[in-house]
């Protein structure tokens, strides 16, 4: 079979009213961190979540850095993270000197397993960060209770989850605090940027604080505090209100794709397995991503290179914490390697055709067959 053109794993669609509020903020001047742009982007972002407060920053990283600052976390502190997950989840916590204490994720939705939480936590524990993996929504009311419990706050890392709900409630809004990333290849972009969501107005006006460089509000270059240059500008913030103005549009294109994904590969579940969608999660589809079946006896690697000559762009699933020097440990947490060598994503994008999805499909159960 004939290659298509190059098949990306991702990309930003801007086909709203981006480049026409760019082009204002350049024809006007507010080019910085100043400007309506920003004010209409955090209230609509506000308004998508269902939260009383919204704050742009600089990139989805900070975005987890700037609550766990707000919440005074320090040398000494823990805070529970899943070990799959991109690596900001845990750098955020190293930033601020404390530990990240991981935890296994669960095989029913690759997210943290709220039953092996308890036992990570010691009297150092001050929060839990969760991460709505690949667009899966986490199973959020065992830990809500488990964090009531213990009394620990809770983060909704949803840099990879715009728009997915669990029982109904939009991620970011569950927790106490929710954060978001705008990168190239997220479910709406900035190019780079980062949106942080709360209902704690006293917790929002001390992060609103510390990202301004810990200006006092009410006296010009006075600093109580060292506080961070965490800024979105006009202009990113001028795309993001392009992009959430779509946001419907982005979530259905990308729902329509994994659909179409879902009835191809239902055939051939002996082959290769998707992300399971729970029954009570609304998935927001990130990224497709599937798991390999033991039967297929060449390794992750191997595939995605044999799909790379197709012209098929894949990515691995991220590589658990606990095996990356940063946070290397001993301990195995064996559902998160499995699952991590034994997965790819396969291209997500809202501009994705049935063709392409249908040579996607052919390919990957060719390669897989010859395999077994
Ligand atoms: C992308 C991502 C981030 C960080 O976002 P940046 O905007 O790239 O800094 C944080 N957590 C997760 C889970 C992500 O996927």
């Amino acid at each position: 079979m004939k290659a298509l053109k190059h098949i990306s794993l991702a990309g930003p669609v801007l086909n709203g009213n981006e480049k026409k509020y760019v082009m204002d903020c350049i024809d006007t001047g507010w080019i910085s961190s100043n400007g309506k742009y920003v004010t209409a982007f955090e209230e609509k972002f506000a308004e998508f979540c269902g939260v009383q407060e919204a704050l742009s920053c600089a990139n989805g990283t900070v975005a987890l850095h700037l609550p766990l600052l707000a919440y005074g976390i320090g040398p000494g502190d823990e805070v529970i993270v899943p070990t799959f997950t991109y690596i900001a989840t845990a750098n955020a916590v190293k930033y601020c000197g404390a530990t990240p204490v991981l935890v296994d994720c669960e095989e029913s939705t690759w997210n943290m397993d709220p039953s092996l939480i308890e036992e990570k936590i010691t009297e150092k524990t001050k929060g839990i960060i969760v991460v709505h993996l690949y667009g899966h929504p986490v199973d959020m009311d065992p830990i809500m209770e488990i964090a009531r419990k213990h009394n620990l706050f809770v983060i909704e890392d949803a840099a990879e989850a715009h728009g997915a709900e669990y029982k109904g409630k939009i991620v970011g809004s569950i927790g106490d605090v929710g954060t978001f990333s705008f990168f190239g290849n997220k479910i709406i972009s900035t190019g780079e940027g980062g949106m942080i969501t709360t209902n704690n107005k006293e917790l929002a006006a001390k992060m609103r604080l510390l990202r301004g460089q810990g200006m006092d509000p009410k006296k010009r270059y006075w600093f109580d505090v060292v506080g961070y240059n965490y800024r979105m500008t006009n202009m990113q913030a001028a795309i993001g209100l392009g992009q959430l103005e779509n946001i419907d549009w982005h979530l259905s294109k990308r729902k329509d794709v994994a659909n179409a994904y879902i009835a191809q590969f239902s055939a051939y579940s002996e082959l290769f397995t998707l992300q399971p969608e729970m029954p009570w999660a609304k998935h927001s589809y990130w990224m497709v991503s599937i798991l390999l079946s033991d039967k297929i006896k060449i390794s992750r690697d191997e595939l995605m290179n044999l799909l790379a000559v197709d012209g098929i762009e894949t990515r691995p699933l991220f590589y658990p914490m606990h095996q990356m020097p940063p946070y290397f440990e001993e301990s195995t947490y064996p559902s998160a390697d499995k699952i991590s060598a034994r997965g790819l994503n396969i291209p997500t994008n809202a501009v994705l055709s049935d063709a392409e999805i249908n040579y996607i499909c052919d390919r990957l159960v060719y390669h897989c067959n010859n395999n077994i």
